[in-house]
């Protein structure tokens, strides 16, 4: 079976000769596989397209998929009408259950939230669909008592959104007014506590940090009593620590409430979820939402890139994790060597330990929110000048901020090729470009970009500078697990091919454990005081990381990656007793 999928935001028939209809070698025998609709696009026949995949290469815009499904699909639950995306499947939500959604960006999550929640009725591909329709659709299944009430419009949701980046554009105000207009449940003061909220009540939304925004949205989407709750990504600008404090908070709700989670961090999806639906397809041409899996067989399944039961792959190949930390010396040159120094504010001081970087390396630098790891690296790259002298060093950097915000309007080309021509080469094409997906990219606004899209522009604008020194900040925030997974390469192979240094802050442990060799651990009292060590080998590190949060990892037994020890189970207590949090 074959789709086409029409992207109607990038096809502009004005602006091109109808290369596709021009060319489709159906439409030249003379039938009418591809005609143009009264707004001026084509409307494609997949009855009569032979899926030679001529128009899709012909399109200037890149606005077509022609898509061979997979052999099992049956009907779709919902098309966006004709040429539009198809959802196939929906997770089923159950009250006293975390129900995780694990897949890319762009596969229909939205939608299955719009329908789960009443605001669209699908249409099984079809012109209109009926609750009706639907009722008959599940009957005898686990989701026909849920659909049964979306139908009589019984069911209540409460959604937190995924960019949280937005909040201050759609509300201004004080914490407080927010959080106190979706207290229904009468809960506002044990999330304010439980968040750590306290104490930016009387702030601004206006001037919140990220980390503080995701929180005070996760309290609102939690304070309103609804049936179904649907939180959008937790994770991003949020500590290891805050993650969890977030997660433990997600399970206290759904003991009576339903809850869907889609989350990219996989050591928190795993920690968080009851059951897990991976999705797959093609991003903005389908997607299929899987039934429920075990949340250790979904993780593993997803990371190795194939899906048994459904006889799919999702990926050619699999996301691998070092068993052992990875050798520390090689026989590279040093960058440089920096001495020990202070930084005191007002409030916070700073004390960071010696230490060298060296060429060719990627430094994972961890540690809470607040604890002085943007000082540190702006004290780095001389933008602040230490208590005791100003550094005796002169290194270029390169540097991507947390917090990714546009103050232009250009197309995302144009605006790479502004840092370097270098943009132009297949070297950059290979490197680059493909693996951080930014041929699609090229023509938008910077301005129109989602967050996801955003930071791949972000990333690679980082790396397209010429420096001694790269400093990525939380590149994970917003990318899928997939766009995790080749961000991770290409900053790898960027620093060894270009015997470079990177400098890499993230709170994803996976994403830190494929990148780093070598640590940097921060530690402290957050907004308080912090002590940055001097880089370390990743077993050290890790250790030192993690025994300050009093989190143990042990591998799963197929696929190596690590998982949460639940606390004071016996392997917790048995690593601790040993000193060996993370390779174990
Ligand atoms: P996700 O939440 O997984 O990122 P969405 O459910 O938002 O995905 O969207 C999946 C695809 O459906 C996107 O490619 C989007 O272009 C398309 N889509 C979403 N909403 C509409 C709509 N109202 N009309 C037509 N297409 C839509
Ligand atoms: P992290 O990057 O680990 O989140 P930061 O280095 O951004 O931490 O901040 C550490 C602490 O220093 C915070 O409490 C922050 O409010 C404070 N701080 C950062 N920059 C300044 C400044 N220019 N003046 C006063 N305090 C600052
Ligand atoms: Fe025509 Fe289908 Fe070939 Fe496109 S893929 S050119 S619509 S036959």
């Amino acid at each position: 079976m074959r789709i086409a999928v029409l992207n109607k935001d990038r096809c502009q028939p004005r602006r091109c000769s109808h290369e596709c209809e021009k060319y489709c070698p159906r439409v030249r025998t003379g039938d009418e596989t591809i005609i143009f609709g009264e707004d001026g696009k084509p409307i494609i026949s997949e009855e009569m397209c032979v899926g030679c995949g001529i128009c899709i290469n012909k399109c200037p815009f890149d606005a077509i998929m022609i898509i061979g499904l997979p052999e099992e699909l049956d009907k779709p639950i919902h098309r966006y009408g004709t040429n539009g995306f198809a959802l196939y499947g929906l997770p089923s939500v159950e009250t006293g259950r975390v129900t995780g959604i694990l897949g890319p960006n762009g596969i229909g999550k939205s939608t299955c939230v719009q329908i789960l929640s009443g605001n669209m009725i699908p249409n099984f591909g079809g012109e209109e669909g009926s609750w009706d329709e639907v009722l008959e659709y599940y009957s005898g299944t686990s989701m026909y008592e849920y659909f049964s009430k979306v139908a009589a419009g019984t069911i209540k949701v409460s959604q937190k959104p995924q960019y949280v980046d937005m909040i201050p554009k759609a509300f201004k105000g004080k914490t407080r007014e927010l959080l106190e207009n979706t207290d229904e449940s009468g809960r506002l003061d044990d999330l304010v506590n439980k968040l750590g909220l306290s104490n930016i009540m009387d702030r601004n939304i206006g001037d919140l940090s990220g980390g503080e925004l995701q929180r005070v949205a996760i309290a609102a989407c939690a304070a309103k009593d609804a049936d179904f709750y649907f939180f959008d990504e937790i994770s991003p600008y949020l500590d290891i620590y805050q993650r969890i404090k977030v997660s433990q908070l997600i399970q206290e709700i759904s003991q009576d409430k339903a809850v869907l989670v889609v989350e990219h961090d996989l050591a928190i999806l795993d920690m968080l979820s009851d059951v897990v639906h991976v999705a797959y397809g093609m991003p903005s041409g389908y997607g299929v939402i899987t039934h429920p899996k075990g949340v250790r067989i979904a993780i593993n399944q997803y990371l190795k890139g194939y899906l048994p039961e459904e006889n799919v792959r999702v990926r050619p190949d699999s996301i691998n994790f070092e068993v052992h930390p990875p050798r520390a010396e090689k026989e590279v040159g040093t960058l440089v060597e920096y001495e020990g120094f202070s930084k005191n504010y007002d409030k916070f001081s700073l004390k960071a330990a010696e230490g060298s970087l060296r060429n060719g390396e990627v430094l994972g630098v961890v540690g809470p929110n607040g604890i002085g790891k943007s000082t540190f690296v702006k004290v780095l790259a001389g933008e602040e000048e230490p208590d005791e002298k100003e550094m005796d060093f002169d290194i270029s950097i390169s540097y991507k901020p947390q917090y990714v915000v546009v103050d232009h309007n250009l197309p995302v080309k144009y605006f790479l090729r502004g840092i370097s021509s270098k943009v132009d080469t297949s070297y950059y094409e290979a490197e680059i470009a493909k693996p951080l997906q930014l041929e699609r990219l090229y023509d938008r606004s910077l301005a129109d970009l989602s967050g996801g899209e955003l930071q791949r522009v972000a990333i690679a604008a980082c790396l397209t500078r010429d420096a001694d020194m790269y400093i990525l900040d939380e590149p994970s925030a917003h990318l899928d697990v997939e766009q995790r997974s080749q961000a991770t390469k290409t900053i790898k192979r960027f620093a060894e091919n270009n015997k470079k240094t990177a400098m890499v802050v993230d709170h994803d442990i996976y994403m830190i454990d494929m990148l780093s060799e070598r640590l940097i651990v921060f530690e402290g009292e957050p907004a308080v005081y912090g002590e940055a060590h001097s880089p370390t080998g990743m077993q050290k590190g890790m250790n030192k990381f993690l025994s300050n949060l009093d989190i143990t990892f042990r591998r799963d037994e197929d696929t190596s990656r690590p998982r949460v020890n639940k606390k004071d189970s016996h392997l917790d207590r048995l690593q601790k007793s040993k000193g060996e949090y993370y390779y174990y």
